[in-house]
């Protein structure tokens, strides 16, 4: 089930948390997988070793995905050099939490430069190469938070609730291409992203988990999978949270 055999994936900030997960599972299904980083080249490195190590097909590749131009030429430059690109999963992301009040406008305009910019400038790239195949496959990494919100968090959780806007958009706009487009929403997931979390808040979210526990990233993968795979063929638009019943209906 879920075979990826012969496709090309890219999955940006693929070198850590979720984005390695997701990168692996891909690998392990058979897709030959891209994984980029920003700052991160010996984390990448790791990621792709690990997917090799088991018999895998990885690279890597550095750019700054709040650079539109970078952005949209390394994109082009995967899907020549591999000779397709069936699956993108436009993960690169940056959280920085602060009180309205503190908000910088420097803050605003670097979290919409990545989480927002970066994104659609990965799917404007990969949209371009995946119309051509009249195929493809693009998965947004969205937040719980950009649905419910969170105290502290307006800037990031505006970025994660715009990218539902721009998933129901490319839905809609390349659907005749057969090009199915929609967006995870992960709860509380174990990363890098998450241990600044003080005790006492996490604690306090904890306790707002049915599950009683925080995610693990190879959970969020397997969703996303899921979604990249031929059997999601039906799924478009759709807006998958994982995040331990935190937020339901
Ligand atoms: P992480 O910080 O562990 O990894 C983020 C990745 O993005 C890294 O590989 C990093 O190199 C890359 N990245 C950051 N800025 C970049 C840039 N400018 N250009 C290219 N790559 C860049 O984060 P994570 O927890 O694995 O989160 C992955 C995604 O999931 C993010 O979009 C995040 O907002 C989202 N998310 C995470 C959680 C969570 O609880 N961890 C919850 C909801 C949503």
């Amino acid at each position: 089930m879920f075979r990826l055999d012969g496709k090309v994936a890219i999955v940006t900030g693929g070198s850590r948390g979720i984005g390695r997960s997701c990168a692996e599972v891909l690998a392990a299904q058979g897709a030959t997988v891209v994984v980029t980083y920003v700052r991160g080249a010996d984390e990448a490195k790791k990621t792709v070793d690990a997917i090799v190590e088991k018999g895998g097909k990885a690279e890597a590749v550095g750019f700054d995905v709040a650079d539109m131009n970078a952005t949209e030429t390394a994109i082009a430059d995967v899907a020549k050099r591999l000779g397709r690109l069936d699956i993108l999963v436009a993960n690169a992301g940056i959280a920085q939490d602060n009180l309205v009040l503190r908000v910088k406008e420097e803050e605003i305009d670097r979290l919409f430069a990545v989480n927002v910019k970066g994104a659609i400038a990965s799917a404007k790239a990969a949209v371009k190469v995946m119309m051509r195949a009249k195929t493809g496959r693009i998965v947004f990494l969205s937040s719980i938070v950009g649905e419910m919100g969170n105290g502290g968090q307006t800037v990031y959780a505006a970025t994660k609730a715009a990218l539902l806007g721009v998933t129901k958009t490319l839905a809609r706009e390349y659907a005749s291409r057969n090009i199915t487009v929609n967006a995870v929403a992960p709860g509380f997931i174990d990363t890098d992203m998450t241990t600044q979390i003080a005790g006492e808040m996490k604690e306090g979210m904890l306790k707002s988990i049915p599950l009683g526990r925080t995610g693990r990233p190879e959970e969020v993968a397997a969703c996303i999978s899921f979604l990249c795979s031929d059997e999601a063929s039906y799924v478009t638009g759709e807006v998958v949270r994982v995040n331990g019943g935190m937020l339901m209906g």
